[in-house]
C-alpha cells in the first residue's frame, strides 16, 4: 500500500490540543493494525526548542536517537508506543537551516533562492521522508500554530501542493473551537467558519472538522456547520472536555472518525480497531478509589506542561497499580527548613524534578534531606539525582559545600561535575549528551528488582554527571552507585538501599512510559508509595 498522508491543522485559538487529536487517531489507526507515525512540523526559527526556557514552551521531549523535541512527539509515543525519531520533528529554523547549508554549498546553481519553491520543496521533502522509508501506511503530520499566522503559511502552501500531488492518498483534519458564550446560553460556530475560510483561501479545504468544546455540540448546528464549510456532515465531530486524554481515542472512535478517514484515503480496513489493552487502562483509570499522593519538588511548577511526561508517567503506573494519582506541585524557591514539614508530611512520594542553573536548588536539597530522614519514597530525576547526590554529601559525608559545578563553579568538593566530552562544547544547541544510553543495574539493587533486568536503555539530557572520584566515599556511607553506562562509567544511578525507595536516576525514564507500557522505575516508585500510605495509615489506628 502507497503511504497515505493525514495533515492536522488547527484554527481560532492555539491549546486546544492537536496534539491529542493527532495522537488519539493515531491510536485507533494503529489498533487496526495499520503502521503509523506522527510528526510534528513546528513554524518558529529555533532549530529545535532545546534551548527555549519551559515557560515558553514547555517540556522538550526528548527521542531514542537524541533529538530535543515538542512536547506534542511525547504524546504520540505514549498513544501509539510506537518511537519517534529526529525525523518528526522539523522546525522552520531547520527548514531554513538546510535551504542555507545547500545554497552555501553552491547546490542551486544560481538561481534566486525564494520561500516558494526552495523552502516549500524542502518541507515537502521533509513531509514525506519519513513516508519514503516504506516503514509507514500512514504518516500524520500535526502543523504548529493557527492558521492566519504568518509563520505557518509556508507550511500550509507545502501542505496546499502535496494534497494536490497526493490526491485521495492524503487528507486534512482541522480542529476548531465552539466557545459557549455564557451571557447568552449559546455555542458560536462562527469562529470556526472563518477560521475553514482563512484555510480555503490558503486553498485547502477540509476534510474532516474537529470541533473543540466545552458542551455537547446538537446535531443539527453540525450539519449547519457541514454545509457552510463544504464538509461532509458525517465529518464534522465534537471533542468535548474529557477526564482524561486518554478517553480521546474512544470519543473519536463513537463518532467513526477512523473509519471516516480511512474510507477517504481509500483504506479498506474493515471491523474495528483492536482497542481492548487500551479499554482495560481506561476501565482502571474509572475504577480507582483510592488516592496516591505524590509532590513533586521543581521550580516550573507554576507551568505543569513542564512536567508533562513525569505527570504522564505517574499516571500510566498509578492507574496500573489500580489507584488515582494526586499530582502536589510543591515549588523549589518555596521550600526551606521552617515549612518543609508542612509541605511533604502528607505525601506518599516524592519526586525531586529535572531541571537546569541555580534558581530554586537549594529548596531542592532541603526537600530531599527531609525525605531521606523520614525515610519518605523518593525519586530524583536528573538534575533531582544530582541533588541527592550534593545533598548526601553535604549531610552524610560531611563535605561541607559540596555542590555541582553547574551551580557553583569553584566548589571545593564537585561531587557532580562537567562530563570530559562536555568541556569543549560551545555551541548550546543540541550538544548535551542527548538520546538512549545502557545502563548496567547491580543486581540485588532495588533499581534492578524494579527493571527486573540487568541491562536497560533510558534516554538522557544533561552535560553534569557524578563525579567518580568520590564514589567509593558514597559507598561506604550508604549511598551505592548501582547503574552504570558500561563504555563510559557514567554513573546512571544512585540509591541508599537501607531506605524504603531512594532511587535517583541521570536519564530520564519519563520519556518512555506509555500506556501500554509503563515505565517500570515508575510502577516501582508507585508501589513503593503505596506500601508507605499503607503503612502510615496502619501506624495511626
Ligand atoms: N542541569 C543538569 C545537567 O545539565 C541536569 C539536567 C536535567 O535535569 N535535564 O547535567
Amino acid at each position: 500500500m502507497d503511504t497515505k498522508y493525514i495533515f492536522v491543522t488547527g484554527g481560532v485559538v492555539s491549546s486546544l490540543g492537536k496534539g491529542i487529536i493527532s495522537s488519539s487517531l493515531a491510536c485507533l489507526l494503529k489498533a487496526r493494525g495499520l503502521r503509523v507515525t506522527i510528526q510534528k512540523f513546528d513554524p518558529y526559527i529555533n532549530v529545535d526548542p532545546g534551548t527555549l526556557n519551559p515557560y515558553e514552551h514547555g517540556e522538550c521531549y526528548v527521542t531514542e536517537d537524541g533529538r530535543e523535541t515538542d512536547l506534542d512527539l511525547g504524546h504520540y509515543e505514549r498513544f501509539t508506543n510506537v518511537r519517534t525519531s529526529k525525523a518528526n520533528n522539523v522546525t522552520t529554523g531547520r527548514i531554513y537551516k538546510s535551504v542555507i547549508d545547500k545554497e552555501r554549498r553552491g547546490d542551486y546553481l544560481g538561481k534566486t533562492v525564494q520561500i516558494v519553491p526552495h523552502i516549500t520543496d524542502e518541507i515537502k521533502r521533509r513531509i514525506k521522508y519519513l513516508g519514503n522509508t516504506g516503514n509507514y501506511d500512514i504518516v500524520i503530520t500535526e502543523i504548529g500554530g493557527v492558521v492566519g499566522d504568518i509563520e505557518s503559511l509556508p507550511f500550509l502552501e507545502a501542505v496546499r501542493q502535496l494534497r494536490w500531488e497526493l490526491g485521495n492518498s492524503s487528507l486534512c483534519v482541522h480542529l476548531t473551537y465552539v466557545p459557549f458564550i455564557a451571557a447568552a446560553q449559546e455555542l458560536k460556530t462562527k469562529p470556526t467558519q472563518h477560521s475553514v475560510k482563512a484555510l480555503q483561501e490558503l486553498g485547502i479545504q477540509p476534510d474532516i472538522l474537529v470541533l473543540r468544546t466545552e458542551k455537547e455540540i446538537p446535531a443539527d448546528m453540525r450539519r449547519k456547520i457541514a454545509l457552510f464549510c463544504n464538509v461532509d456532515p458525517k465529518a464534522v465531530v465534537q471533542s468535548r472536555d474529557a477526564s482524561s486524554i486518554y478517553k480521546v481515542p474512544l470519543m473519536l472512535h463513537e463518532q467513526h472518525v477512523d473509519e471516516t478517514v480511512l474510507n477517504k484515503i481509500g483504506v479498506t480496513k474493515s471491523g474495528e480497531p483492536h482497542m481492548e489493552p487500551w479499554l482495560a487502562f481506561t476501565d482502571k483509570l474509572d475504577s480507582a478509589t483510592e488516592t496516591v499522593t505524590i509532590g513533586l519538588v521543581g521550580k516550573y511548577v507554576e507551568l505543569q506542561d513542564a512536567y508533562k511526561s513525569i505527570s504522564e508517567a505517574l499516571v500510566h503506573a498509578t492507574t496500573y497499580a489500580d489507584r488515582k494519582l494526586k499530582l502536589v506541585y510543591i515549588h523549589s524557591e518555596k521550600v526551606d527548613e521552617s515549612n518543609v514539614e508542612e509541605q511533604l508530611k502528607d505525601m506518599d512520594g516524592v519526586i525531586v524534578a529535572p531541571g537546569f542553573g541555580h534558581r530554586g536548588i537549594e529548596g531542592k536539597f532541603v526537600a530531599l534531606k527531609w525525605c531521606r530522614e523520614h525515610d519518605v519514597p523518593t525519586f530524583g530525576i536528573c538534575l533531582g539525582m544530582q541533588c541527592m547526590v550534593i545533598e548526601f554529601a553535604r549531610n552524610v559525608l560531611g563535605l561541607k559545600d559540596a555542590n555541582s559545578t553547574e551551580m557553583a563553579h569553584d566548589t571545593p568538593h564537585n561531587v557532580i561535575d562537567l562530563m570530559e566530552e562536555q568541556k569543549n562544547v560551545s555551541n548550546m544547541g543540541g550538544t548535551m549528551r542527548l538520546g538512549a544510553y545502557d545502563c548496567r543495574l547491580r543486581p540485588g539493587s532495588k533499581a534492578f528488582e524494579a527493571y527486573g533486568q540487568q541491562d536497560v536503555r533510558e534516554r538522557h539530557r544533561h552535560r553534569y554527571e557524578f563525579n567518580n572520584e568520590y564514589r567509593v566515599q558514597f559507598e561506604q556511607n550508604g549511598m551505592e552507585c548501582v547503574g552504570e553506562n558500561p563504555a563510559a562509567h557514567l554513573i546512571e544511578v544512585v540509591e541508599i538501599p537501607t531506605k524504603r525507595w531512594y532511587i535517583g536516576t541521570q536519564y530520564h525514564p519519563e520519556y518512555t512510559s506509555t500506556v501500554l507500557s509503563p515505565s517500570p522505575i515508575f510502577k516501582s516508585f508507585i508501589n513503593a508509595a503505596i506500601d508507605y500510605h499503607n503503612d502510615k495509615a496502619a501506624d495511626k489506628k
